[in-house]
């Protein structure tokens, strides 16, 4: 029996996961104590975890930064995570010494989890509730002009947070080492290596369960007509405009149509409904998506595992740079077509795509499938009970990016006199066009050469895996 303390922020799509892994943990004869907000208490305490109410530790926010959080800005988020963990020390130090955790299970973005592991120094397990991103899978993500101004604008204003923790005992030189995942944490992920993206760069540290769900629930699909399922998640879902596009797109055809619209917009504002629409402020997700034949998703990484566990297809209208990286694995397993154009003809027609082509639905189908065969939150337990990990297994990564520096050295190293040769014998205009060229051909060049990199070592770490461990 080990003790367990648990940290998650107040968002739906980081706790649901981290509730599975706790009741899984109380199971196995743990005692478990997760430090949440009142509007998860029943579902926590419902584990048999003891459920500790952190909601009186959050600061006040002014409307503006309110309206940032709403908007998931980054800076933000971090900003008011730092004031979080000053607000919580010294409750969080006297709980420490009472309690005598053997073990922290947190979030990635929950800053005082993190820190109060550190401080401590009691062993930590992450949990991710995205993939995993390193310098290789984090090509995944698209993030917006929006998102990029904030992430560098937003850096000097979180370094002056940072240096508040300082008198504190929490060393931190910056907010990339609270957030970004590196080989050495062990760190948990809800997506099967099959999901993850360049699964292989990652270390011995990392423990892919696929989809903590608990649930009994299986696909079953068989009905009169197809069942279309539309929801934008809990945190950017008060998009009336969208649902009303997709109303129109499909009020007409020989569906039914469930949204699911989030708490913050009145239903009523879609009214009046045509016969073949509903539309709720919250529904049973995992049960909706087990009879839906397609999903209109933001691509949330819950939203999007559950789709592919209940084995439904997804139209992919990503939001968020993290959003957009599921939604380009899922397109690329085959499982989903993105959302190009949210006008009703274009809702239409993605949807008719899905609903016209089964190889959508075998793709879905067959990822349910390994999905289920992932350890899931059994295995996540599992993985934190015997935490701090030792290994020697470091993941790909570095030989990779051994490969493609060399490349681009020999690369350089060639072209380079070369072009000085041109420019002497044909003159500079003729120079500088060919470093032009060069310079546009050969990242593109070196991407592929990695890639294939990655391909050849991958596959001899999974044989490697498979010898030692033949269930792997
Ligand atoms: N969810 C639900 N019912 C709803 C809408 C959402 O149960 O009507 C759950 C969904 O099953 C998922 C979570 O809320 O587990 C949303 O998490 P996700 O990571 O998909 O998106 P986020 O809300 O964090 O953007």
């Amino acid at each position: 029996m080990k003790k367990i303390a648990c940290f998650c922020i107040p968002a739906h799509g980081h706790t649901n996961p981290m509730i599975a892994v706790a009741a899984a943990l109380v199971k196995r004869g743990n005692r478990v104590r997760f430090y949440s907000f009142r509007e998860f208490e029943e579902r926590i305490t419902a584990t048999g975890a003891e459920f500790v109410a952190c909601d009186a530790f959050l600061p006040e926010v002014t409307d503006a930064q309110l309206a940032r959080l709403k908007k998931v800005s980054t800076t933000e988020m971090s900003i008011q995570d730092i004031r979080s963990t000053l607000r919580m020390d010294s409750f969080l130090t006297a709980d420490f010494a009472a309690f005598k955790p053997d073990v922290v299970f947190t979030d990635s973005v929950c800053f005082w989890g993190k820190l109060s592991a550190m401080k401590h120094h009691v062993p930590m397990v992450v949990s991710t509730s995205t993939f995993a991103f390193n310098s290789m899978s984090s090509t995944y993500m698209k993030h917006s002009f929006g998102e990029m101004l904030d992430l560098m604008g937003g850096m000097p204003r979180v370094g002056r947070e940072l240096k508040t923790l300082q008198p504190y005992g929490y060393d931190v030189k910056n907010v990339m080492t609270l957030v970004q995942n590196d080989n050495r944490t062990d760190t948990v992920v809800y997506a099967t290596r099959e999901y993850q993206p360049y699964s292989e760069t990652f270390s011995g540290h990392y423990a892919f369960v696929g989809p903590a769900l608990r649930t009994d629930i299986v696909p079953a699909k068989q009905k009169d007509r197809p069942l279309v399922y539309i929801s934008m998640g809990t945190v950017i879902n008060d998009r009336p405009e969208l649902y009303r596009n997709c109303i129109s797109a499909l009020k007409d055809r020989p569906l039914d149509v469930l949204i699911s619209c989030g708490r913050t917009m009145d239903p009523s504002s879609l009214a009046p409904l045509p016969a073949n629409v509903q539309v709720q402020p919250y529904v049973n997700q995992l049960v909706v998506l087990s009879k839906a034949d397609v999903f209109i998703s933001h691509c949330g990484m819950n939203s999007a595992s559950e789709s592919l566990y209940m084995a439904t297809p997804m139209v992919l209208y990503p939001q968020t740079g993290e959003q957009q990286a599921v939604a380009r694995r899922v397109k690329e397993m085959g499982a989903g077509v993105m959302l190009a154009d949210d006008t009703a003809a274009g809702i239409r027609s993605a949807v008719e795509t899905l609903l016209g082509d089964r190889q959508y639905t075998e793709a879905a189908a067959r990822l349910s499938e390994s999905f289920r065969d992932g350890s899931g939150a059994e295995g996540a337990a599992a993985f934190i009970e015997e935490a701090p990990h030792k290994t020697d297994d470091m993941g790909v990564l570095g030989e990779v990016q051994k490969r493609s520096g060399f490349m681009q050295l020999c690369f350089w190293l060639i072209v380079t006199p070369l072009l000085v040769l041109l420019g002497i014998q044909a003159g500079w205009p003729w120079a500088i066009g060919l470093s032009v060229i060069a310079n546009i051909a050969f990242p593109k060049l070196n991407q592929r050469y990695t890639e294939r990199a990655y391909r050849n070592l991958a596959k001899a770490r999974r044989t490697k895996r498979q010898a030692v461990h033949p269930a792997a």
